[in-house]
């Protein structure tokens, strides 16, 4: 991993010694929450599983579990904030999300919800997508830590995105920018859910990346999914070494696109695809030498997410305590 100030320090001194920051992660399949210092640590964490399906309340049931759950922690009566991330859209202004797999929470007031709930009564509750949080989380502590313009990006079973510039996250007046799963790199390409067409998600997701290598030809020797298509493509398969490379191709549009558009230093990758980074890394780091020609483009670097499956948790508690990012050179 390379950071952009290797000299920087862990966080700003006495930090760690002050009020704890609170967060909730809210997902398809999961909701999770944790309690975490001020150095981006998770102390206590919390998870259950979710279908996503069903009334909005029964979906709320499990934020509020959560909350309790947490907030029954020693802990908790030191907490200042709690942090939201959840899946897109979102509107940060009213405080409310619409997650295209959540289909009961459709303009969902959940920070209103939130804020009912007695245990977070006194709590500064702020609202993120979650790409916006994870691009929070790997500019705090991660692998665009010290940076001051970066892209990163989720590539999963969709692609997020958010932006830093100028040293902090910029995620536009609904919380959105930096959507660039729905940004059309292919203009006469596949209809997207989202009613564009050619999006980078229908090239570079895994379930993407998956259909296309069946349709092209992909004879699974495992299992038909993003892991047993790596596996494949390591051992060499043409066909599934192809999804890759065009997989890569449009995430390396979209990055150069980025990179020409607003002058980042980083690209920084993670989500499930980008576990398979030692397929998907070389072809997209040699399509992006193909586009991002231009001097002042030309040298942005692909790198790996440092956090996993806590990135959102943390990126939201540290948008929520309205902290100071660290280092920045
Ligand atoms: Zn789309």
């Amino acid at each position: 991993m390379v950071i952009c100030a290797p000299e920087a320090s862990p966080a700003p001194a006495g930090q760690s010694g002050e009020g704890l920051l609170a967060a909730l992660d809210i997902g398809g399949t999961k909701i999770a929450g944790a309690v975490l210092d001020r150095t981006g640590r998770v102390l206590h964490r919390v998870q259950r599983p979710t279908t996503g399906q069903g009334p909005a309340q029964q979906v709320f049931r499990a934020v509020g579990d959560i909350v309790t759950e947490l907030a029954a922690l020693p802990q908790w009566e030191r907490v200042g904030s709690l942090g939201i991330a959840s899946a897109g859209p979102v509107d940060i202004g009213r405080g409310t999300v619409s997650p295209v797999n959540i289909p009961g929470w459709r303009g969902f007031p959940v920070v209103d919800r939130v804020r009912a709930l007695p245990a977070a009564a006194g709590l500064r509750v702020t609202l993120c997508g979650d790409a916006v949080a994870m691009t929070a989380a790997e500019h705090w502590i991660g692998a665009a830590r010290g940076c001051r313009d970066a892209l990163c990006m989720v590539v999963s079973t969709g692609v997020g995105a958010g932006l830093v510039m100028d040293g902090a996250v910029r995620n536009g007046p609904t919380g959105n920018a930096g959507h660039l799963g729905h940004v059309t790199v292919d203009l006469l390409g596949d209809p997207c859910p989202c009613g564009s067409r050619g999006c980078v998600e229908q090239l570079a997701s895994g379930p993407s990346l998956v259909r296309r290598a069946l349709a092209q030809g992909w004879q699974p020797s495992g299992q038909a999914d993003g892991p047993g298509l790596a596996a494949d493509a390591r051992a060499g398969d043409a066909s599934a070494l192809a999804a890759f490379d065009a997989a890569a191709r449009a995430l390396a549009a979209a990055v150069a696109a980025v990179a020409t558009l607003v002058e980042i230093e980083v690209a920084v990758i993670g989500g499930g695809v980008a576990e398979a980074h030692d397929v998907l890394f070389p072809p997209l780091r040699r399509h992006l030498a193909a586009y991002a020609v231009l001097p002042f483009a030309a040298g942005v670097r692909i790198e790996r997410a440092a956090l996993r499956a806590d990135a959102g948790l943390v990126g939201a508690a540290f948008l929520a305590a309205d902290l100071e990012p660290a280092g920045i050179g």
